[in-house]
């Protein structure tokens, strides 16, 4: 029987694991969960039918998923699998990663008879919850087509390229989420400062050629409101556009907005706080403009 496991049921881990566990009970397949903090997995298992496991048991399984906020935390939890990772499996990568970190990464699991897919994803803890998430895969395609029915949490899937093609996407995708959040946040400041109400302003932005992902449905939602749910943290947005700047360098690349976003967003992380959402990143324009985004 086809074993799958998923490691790491954080904001996004979570639901994508439970949508896992249902295709899995409905396909006669196991389902299995791991996590750093166990009693996540216990409460995964309680609550979706999956089994919580060790990470030597998780090693075992035919495909293994993983959902971590960094490659560095990805390799980490490699070292303690490798000796018992299964020869044939697959390991799809669902976290942000750097695609500088794919090549070893690619390498300790080949040596293990291991193949790696980067496949980052896209949609947020919303599209994580209805299963409907964008998956950029980069890596072999035979690879995938193994996997593919497994991708249960997927709306979209798109192979991207070779190995590390999927991370580059997904630093670029967000790199340019963090372009217009910011953007976004400072023309609106512009107008609060005019006199301008920051409703209707937004109200004539969606429906004209200015409106972006920021505007129709992040600002709006959270910003103006004050709410600033943390659904996505302002670290992994400013780790994102870090590798996005890193990537341009890479390739000796010129993307001077790019490499200015992501040391705005480190300023905001810093300033504003890492583990809040990553809308908060504009109450450093508030600051800076001398009043707030309501
Ligand atoms: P969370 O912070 O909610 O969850 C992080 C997960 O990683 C938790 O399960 C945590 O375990 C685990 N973890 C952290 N450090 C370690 C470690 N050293 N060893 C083992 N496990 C560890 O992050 P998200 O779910 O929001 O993000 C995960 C990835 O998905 C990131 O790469 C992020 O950039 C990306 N992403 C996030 C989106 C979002 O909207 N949130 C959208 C798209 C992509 P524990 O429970 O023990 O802390």
């Amino acid at each position: 029987m086809t074993t799958l496991a998923f490691l790491g049921l954080g904001a996004m881990g979570d639901p994508m694991a439970a949508h896992l566990a249902r295709y899995a009970a409905a396909h006669d397949l196991n389902a299995l969960v791991w996590n750093r903090t166990d009693w996540k997995a216990q409460a995964h298992a309680r609550a979706h039918g999956s089994r919580a496991v060790t990470l030597e048991e998780a090693a075992r399984a035919d495909v293994i998923f993983t959902c971590l906020p960094t490659s560095v935390e990805v390799s980490e939890v490699l070292g303690g699998m490798e000796p018992q990772l299964k020869r044939g499996a697959v390991w799809v990568d669902c976290t942000s990663g750097h695609p500088q970190a794919a090549p070893a990464q690619r390498e300790r699991l080949a040596a293990c008879g291991v193949t790696l897919l980067d496949a980052p994803v896209s949609g947020g803890t919303a599209g994580a919850q209805a299963g409907t998430l964008t998956i950029m895969v980069g890596g072999p395609a035979e690879a995938l087509e193994m996997v593919r029915p497994h991708l249960a949490f997927a709306g979209k899937v798109v192979h991207v390229g070779q190995s590390g093609a999927g991370f580059a996407v997904k630093a670029i995708n967000n790199a340019l989420l963090g372009v217009t959040l910011w953007a976004t946040g400072e023309g609106l400041a512009v107008l609060a400062r005019s006199g301008v109400n920051l409703g209707a302003a937004l109200e004539v932005i969606n429906a004209s050629s200015g409106r972006s992902n920021a505007s129709q449905n992040l600002i709006g939602q959270r910003v103006l409101t004050r709410e600033f749910p943390a659904t996505f943290a302002l670290g992994l947005l400013a780790k994102d556009a870090g590798i996005a700047a890193d990537l341009t360098g890479e390739v000796r690349g010129s993307a001077p907005l790019l490499a200015q976003t992501a040391a705005l967003l480190r300023a905001a992380e810093r300033l504003v706080g890492a583990d809040e959402d990553h809308t908060a990143a504009l109450k450093l324009i508030e600051q800076m403009n001398d009043l707030e985004l309501k």
